[in-house]
């Protein structure tokens, strides 16, 4: 087996596949599927990922590998497995999903080191090597003839360890602990041996005698206030040992957490667990859908599933959307399990990233909780994935691979033969569809279990305050229970449900809006810098004081960003304290926790802010929701966008009134008939359910047809619109004569970064192989995207249309 099939770091669709390379005899035993090589690839040395070893090939004149990156494999055969599936599915390269498996420090090119973290006697080339120095730059193994697989042993027996260096700062930490390099028996004789002079080295290993443990140096010198050289005296005598001990760093630290038990489960949430436990019991792959209103002790059963994994020696994934993924959140899982967590979150750093990652790897931790990209944790005995608030759009990667979590989620399941668990109050219309039809198991839970009611929910119809001379906004109803909470010392959220912030610059006169000169889209007015501000690109510009258009000087801002909000609330109730929370005040790495924290222990009265407060918060002084726009999201062109401001609005309603104190929840409209609307504020997901799906089936929308979109960009605005014309007649003949092609067609938004955008949708309900047919006309295609910088992106199952 001395023939490696290699996937290389290449970028061109012509060669995913395996190519064939010798392994020279000193990595023979280090070269295994799922390790990162060096090859030479024509005129360059590329990165590849061994996928599989062979005793012979059908090529004559192998080249050989230039190096090996990893001494374990980064990816297991299960997730070598997934990623080529992965890339059928996503129209991807096979490169380009196992890298999508790694966490960022192993993508890049980083720095080594080789790191010494015991005092025993390493091979004697490896001592050689280090030549009594603790770290040795990578390169120097390289360049020595030492085998790798001395290295790997020396790593597996805990000697040493290979260190990534990222951007000049380490990416391991280390501490200097001492521990006994003796039995207790030889250093209790030690001890009376020891002249009465020696009295700190008698309390040391006193210390040892009684603790047993291993301790970190510097504790031990500051306990028995004592110095290295008496530390160093024993160790000269063979009777205590230094060594380093990689610490993790660890954001969500295990020290802060209470443990919690288990709670005796209500009526339905044990009813609920029981098919899901025995599917964990007897092996079993089976998709549960749980559906359960907000407060139903979703988490607790998530728990008490992962309870009974891991006492069968298995594995969990956790996934969570990324903006839930709080410390509150994390509170509960480490409060259950402590340290057998891990915790995936985008925004820890590239080395705290990898820390978690490690632990995973390593076997360290038996539960991961994580945003979308922990799907891939590399373990190998998943006992079940657990997937909540499944109908967060976040769960889909916008760029390649173009994955969806619950797809990913399924294929480990069925490979690992273990549940996968989908949890929300608002099920995505699809999954809700598939629960009925029996091909997932529905669960269902529709009691809170502190048997309080949901809050009850106020419409506000804004056209009527309009009319009553009411021209601010916020209802004359909603100042009333703002003012009302106020005095009572309770809690208010209030949201915006827009994206972001939206304030267009419009002229009164003649209805001009500034657009970005590079993108097809209103510009957005920051009061701060007072400049206008493209969301698309980089572009800006000041705020004009005249029309370009007609020249009229009322040219103003328009639309209700949440500064504007802001200031309009302060005017009407000055003595409220608010917090802002968008996109703008939560740009910075641990503001939105701050935040949060800042509202929780009630240095503020409103949180203010867009759909990034809807989501898992629960503060039990909140005993009023307000929600001031509700309909600004029905009218995007997004056949979603019921389904959006029914989730939503459910979401948020839930979040008043959790605890002792009871809710209210006011949402205010222009829309009050709209049936998203109505059956939200009924928490009635049923009829919801129900009135959409006729909707779909009318407009040939999922989960009757599946979609699959085509955008082509280019410069040209003729080329855009040409290529996608040829894509659209080339495909018309090899696809079911019921299939329908709508395009070209230009994007919702037709212009960005000065590259016309035209698209294609494809809606189908049986194509077999359309994947495969894609990416053989995309294939047609590959010279003018070489040459004359043509894009063709490819999104199976897109959730964002814009
Ligand atoms: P969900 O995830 O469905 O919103 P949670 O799991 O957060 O619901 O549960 C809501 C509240 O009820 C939490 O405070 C939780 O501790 C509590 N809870 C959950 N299950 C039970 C139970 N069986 N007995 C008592 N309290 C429970
Ligand atoms: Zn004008
Ligand atoms: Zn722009």
């Amino acid at each position: 087996m001395n023939i490696a099939k290699v996937i290389v770091d290449v970028p061109a669709s012509s060669i995913d596949q395996t190519f064939d390379y010798l392994i020279p005899e000193k990595f023979l035993d280090i070269v295994a599927p799922g390790v990162r090589v060096i090859v030479p690839f024509g005129p360059r040395k590329v990165m590849g990922f061994v996928v599989e070893k062979a005793s012979s090939s059908e090529f004559s004149k192998l080249k050989s590998l230039n190096d090996v990156l990893d001494l374990e494999p980064v990816l297991t055969k299960e997730l070598l497995r997934v990623g080529k599936w992965l890339a059928y599915e996503t129209i991807s390269l096979q490169i380009t999903t196992f890298q999508a498996m790694l966490p960022q420090v192993l993508k890049a090119t980083y720095k080594k080191e080789i790191v010494r973290l015991s005092e025993a006697r390493l091979s004697e080339e490896l001592e050689f090597l280090f030549a009594g120095r603790d770290v040795v730059p990578y390169e120097e193994f390289i360049a020595s003839d030492i085998r790798y697989i001395r290295l790997s042993e020396a790593v597996q027996a805990g000697d040493i360890a290979i260190e990534y260096l990222v951007k000049s700062r380490i990416t391991k930490k280390f501490l200097t602990m001492v521990r006994p390099a003796k039995p207790l028996h030889e250093l209790e004789e030690a001890a009376l041996d020891l002249s009465k002079l020696a009295k700190k080295q008698k309390q040391i290993l006193h210390f040892f005698l009684q603790n047993r443990k291993p301790v970190e140096k510097r504790y031990l010198l500051k306990q028995l206030r004592t110095t290295d050289s008496t530390v160093n005296a024993l160790r000269k005598k063979g009777l205590l040992e230094i060594f380093q001990q990689e610490i993790y760093r660890d954001p969500y630290a295990v020290g802060d957490f209470t443990k919690t038990e288990p709670l005796l489960l209500t009526e339905q949430q044990a009813e609920a667990i029981k098919p899901i436990k025995e599917t964990v019991t007897n092996r079993q792959h089976d998709v549960f859908l749980l559906h359960g209103i907000t407060g139903s002790g979703k988490t607790e059963i998530y728990l008490q599933v992962i309870q009974e994994v891991i006492e069968k020696g298995e594995e969990a994934i956790v996934l969570v959307p990324e903006i839930s993924l709080t410390p509150q959140m994390v509170k509960r899982f480490k409060g259950r399990f402590g340290s057998n967590v891990a915790v995936m979150h985008s925004a820890l750093s590239a080395g705290e990233k990898y820390d978690e990652w490690r632990r995973i790897q390593r076997k360290e931790v038996q539960v991961v909780v994580g945003a979308r990209s922990a799907v891939f944790a590399p373990f190998e005995n998943l006992g079940v994935i657990i997937i909540d608030e499944e109908h967060e759009l976040t769960y889909k990667q916008e760029d390649q691979p173009r994955y969806h979590a619950r797809d990913v989620a399924i294929q480990r399941g069925m490979n690992h033969q273990c549940p996968v668990v989908l949890g929300s109050a608002t099920p995505m219309l699809e999954s809700y569809a598939r629960a009925s039809k029996g091909v997932y198991q529905l669960e269902t839970l529709d009691k809170r279990t502190n048997d309080k009611p949901l809050p009850p929910v106020e419409i506000v119809d804004m056209r009527k305050e309009l009319h009553a001379g009411n021209r601010t906004m916020f209802s004359r109803s909603l100042k009333k229970e703002i003012e009302a909470c106020l005095q009572k010392g309770e809690q208010i959220v209030l949201l915006l449900n827009r994206r972001g912030y939206s304030t267009f610059v419009m002229c009164r006169d003649c209805g001009h809006v500034k657009e970005c000169p590079y993108c097809d889209i209103a510009l957005t007015y920051h009061k701060h810098s007072h400049r206008l501000k493209c969301h698309y690109c980089a572009y800006e510009e000041q705020m004009p004081t005249q029309c370009p258009d007609c020249g009229s000087e009322t040219i103003r801002y328009f639309g209700t960003g949440t500064q504007r909000v802001e200031e309009a609330l302060l005017k009407l109730i000055p003595e409220a304290r608010v917090i802002r929370m968008d996109v703008d005040t939560t740009r910075r790495k641990g503001s939105h926790e701050k935040l949060l924290h800042q509202f929780a222990t009630k240095q503020a009265d409103i949180l203010l802010g867009t759909q990034m407060i809807a989501k898992g918060l629960d503060f039990e002084n909140v005993t009023l929701v307000g929600v001031l726009t509700a309909d600004s999201m029905l009218h995007l062109p997004d056949f979603r966008s019921s389904e959006k401001t029914f989730q939503i609005l459910t979401q948020v309603s839930g979040r008043a009134g959790r605890h002792e104190l009871n809710g209210k929840v006011i949402v205010q409209t222009y829309t009050p008939d709209h049936y998203s609307i109505q059956l939200a504020s009924q928490y009635d997901y049923q009829s919801f359910y129900k009135k959409e799906m006729v909707m779909r089936k009318t407009f040939h929308y999922p989960p009757y047809f599946f979609l699959a979109l085509i955008t082509v960009t280019h410069t040209n605005q003729v080329k855009a619109v040409h290529t996608t014309q040829q894509f659209v007649q080339k495909l018309s003949s090899v696809v079911h004569n019921q299939t329908i092609l709508l395009g070209p067609t230009p994007s919702p938004i037709p212009r960005i970064k000065n590259r016309y955008r035209y698209q294609c949708m494809i809606k189908y309900r049986n194509e077999p192989h359309l994947q495969t047919k894609l990416r053989k006309i995309a294939a047609l295609f590959s010279e003018e995207i070489k040459k004359e910088d043509l894009l063709i992106s490819i999104d199976m199952q897109p959730y964002h249309l814009m």
